[in-house]
C-alpha cells in the first residue's frame, strides 16, 4: 500500500520511459506506468504527455484503449474521424481501430491510458492501409507518418 504524490504531472517513485523504442513513427512523447505489474490487476493505468508539436504513433491493435484526458489540448485521429480532445475528455478507442494523439495546440497533451496488462503488439499502417487513411482529407491532413 502506498500513496505516491505528483507533481507536475511526475509521480513518486515513477520513471519517466522512452514511449517506444524503435520502429514506429513519433515525436516529443513520453510515458509513465502509473499502475503495473505491483498490484495484481489484469490492467496498467499509463501516463503519456506529448509536447508540444508531438504525436504519438499511428497504430492499431487487438487490445482496447480507455483514454481520459489529463492537461492541454490536441486532436485525435479516431478510425476515419478526427476529434478536438481537452481536459478530462474520455475516448474510448476499440480493438483494431487506426489512432494517433497530436499535441498540436500549442500545448502540452497528457493524457491516462487504460489497457489490458497482457496485449498484442500495436500494427503499423502498409502503404495500402496509408493509402486507404489518406482517402478521407480530413485524414490525411492530421495523421503524421
Ligand atoms: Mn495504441
Amino acid at each position: 500500500m502506498s500513496v505516491r504524490r505528483c507533481n507536475d504531472f511526475r509521480w513518486d517513485d515513477v520513471e519517466v520511459l522512452a514511449y517506444k523504442e524503435t520502429g514506429s513513427h513519433f515525436r516529443d512523447i513520453t510515458r509513465q506506468i502509473l499502475f503495473g505489474a505491483e498490484l495484481d490487476l489484469q490492467a496498467q493505468l499509463r501516463y503519456f504527455e506529448i509536447a508540444p508539436g508531438g504525436y504519438s504513433t499511428l497504430e492499431r491493435h487487438l487490445h482496447a484503449h480507455g483514454v481520459m484526458i489529463l492537461r492541454g489540448r490536441g486532436r485525435v485521429l479516431l478510425g476515419d474521424r478526427v476529434e478536438s480532445v481537452t481536459a478530462r475528455d474520455l475516448v474510448s478507442i476499440p480493438a483494431m481501430t487506426w489512432h494517433q494523439f497530436r499535441a498540436d495546440a500549442g500545448e502540452s497533451l497528457g493524457f491516462l491510458c487504460l489497457v489490458n496488462a497482457e496485449r498484442d503488439k500495436p500494427q503499423l499502417p502498409t502503404d495500402d492501409e496509408l493509402a486507404q487513411l489518406r482517402a478521407t482529407p480530413a485524414v490525411a491532413e492530421f495523421i503524421r507518418w
